[in-house]
């Protein structure tokens, strides 16, 4: 999860609730970020997959614990440094660019986006945040 934007007025603030960061599948990560988060946790590469991922197809993504969260969340998410690409663009991603009524369909299980603004508003600030990605 991000924290907010800065670009243009403000249409997203996370209120850290956790909820996309619940249920299986959500963040892929690449073998770049394999290696940065095992550093960051003092993990070994090579058994963080193994420990800390699932599968999805062939490609890994970050595991749930127990409590369906994601194996990195406790009441806020614990490699929020370096946590994957997928994680640190939401909610700009390039879908709103292509129908902003994505944003309203993501603002259903996102307490943080705003919905009460100009869709030619929230899709001039999305691709302002995405050019600076
Ligand atoms: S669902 Fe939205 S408000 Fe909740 S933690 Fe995720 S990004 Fe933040
Ligand atoms: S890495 Fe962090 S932001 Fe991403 S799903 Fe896990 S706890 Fe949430």
């Amino acid at each position: 999860m991000p924290s907010d934007n800065s670009s243009g007025f403000q249409i997203f603030k996370c209120q850290k609730c956790g909820d996309c960061c619940k249920g299986y599948g959500g963040a892929f990560l690449t073998r770049k970020e394999i290696q940065v988060i095992a550093d960051n946790i003092d993990a070994d590469p090579r058994s963080f997959v193994a420990k800390y991922c699932q599968l999805s197809g062939d490609k890994p993504v970050l595991a749930q614990g127990p409590n369906g969260y994601c194996i990195f969340w406790d009441k806020d998410c614990k490699i929020h440094a370096v946590k994957p690409r997928a994680c640190k663009q939401w909610p700009f991603i390039k879908s709103v660019l292509i129908d902003v009524n994505n944003w309203h369909i993501m603002a259903g299980v996102c307490p943080g986006m705003r919905t009460d603004v100009r869709d030619s508003a929230i899709a001039a600030c999305v691709k302002k945040e995405i050019e600076k990605q």
